[in-house]
């Protein structure tokens, strides 16, 4: 795996370009363009935030949606026309976002969780995880390189876990810590939403999960959608250390996605 580049031309890669409760949006570089994996910020954010990664908007094919919420949607419809590429999304989102006025994109593609589908070069695979709205999670891969992202589901089901094994690269939630989100100021039946099996995943589930997810070949993980009131990055780095140490895996590194900042391409291939 390559961190940076360093001029020669890249045929796999992924840029998160912020994720979060207030908005998540990632670029997946493929040979041939590029996606844009979720359009939670405004169309004016989405395309500042691109050039601030030297991605040019124009290298965007389509726009992959996960589910109808707005910190995954809010620029959909307008980034999806200025850019004049389709949005690909589930009929169920479909549905969810007809019912509000302004949210639905000129151009649609229609996917199947289960359907894998070709876009840019890149194998892509839906899959369904368990979320409080119909809700999917992709694996992208080029030739033997699998890059898996999962935010946004309640746990880490069988299913989710064979769709999972064998990444390279792996972005996975870990939304609240447990006695954050208990000591918050939130009503009690929004805790438990969220804890629940219907809601996020917390970072003791993301890090017990990794003993399955975690592969010979898995190489970095970046750890997504923290809650800003509910986690905080050190403790989930310090809680991936020990983990990484305890399940003996010097070898893969990992980073911590930001709301407010894009993290540095990964590449693949
Ligand atoms: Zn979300
Ligand atoms: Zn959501």
């Amino acid at each position: 795996m390559i961190a940076q580049t360093s001029g020669h031309h890249h045929a796999f890669g992924c840029t998160i370009l912020g994720s979060g409760s207030k908005g998540n949006a990632s670029v997946i570089h493929g040979p041939d363009g590029n996606l844009l994996l979720d359009a939670g910020f405004s169309a004016k954010e989405l395309i500042g935030r691109m050039e601030r990664v030297h991605v040019d908007p124009c290298s965007i094919r389509a726009i992959l949606i996960t589910h109808d919420h707005s910190d995954h949607t809010g620029g959909c419809r307008v980034v999806a026309n200025r850019l004049g590429v389709p949005v690909c999304f589930i009929p169920e989102t479909v549905s969810e976002l007809a019912r509000h006025p302004n949210r639905m994109p000129g151009a649609k593609i229609i996917i199947t969780p289960g359907s894998p589908l070709e876009l840019c070069g890149i194998h892509i695979e839906p899959f369904t995880v368990s979320h409080d709205t119909p809700a999917i999670a992709f694996t992208f891969s080029v030739g033997d390189c699998k890059l898996g992202f999962a935010t946004d589901l309640g746990f880490v089901s069988n299913l989710v876990k064979s769709k999972l094994s064998g990444c390279s690269m792996l972005v996975l939630e870990t939304n609240y810590d447990p006695a954050k989100l208990r000591a918050s100021a939130r009503p009690i039946t929004l805790k438990r939403r969220i804890a629940g099996r219907q809601g996020h995943l917390g970072n003791p589930d993301a890090m017990e999960a990794l003993a399955d997810l975690l592969s010979p070949n898995t190489r970095h993980l970046v750890f997504a959608h923290l809650s800003q009131e509910c986690n905080d990055p050190e403790i989930v780095a310090s809680l991936a250390t020990a983990r990484l140490a305890e399940l003996d895996r010097p070898d893969v590194s990992f980073e911590i996605a930001s709301q407010f900042e894009p993290l540095e391409t990964v590449w693949l291939e």
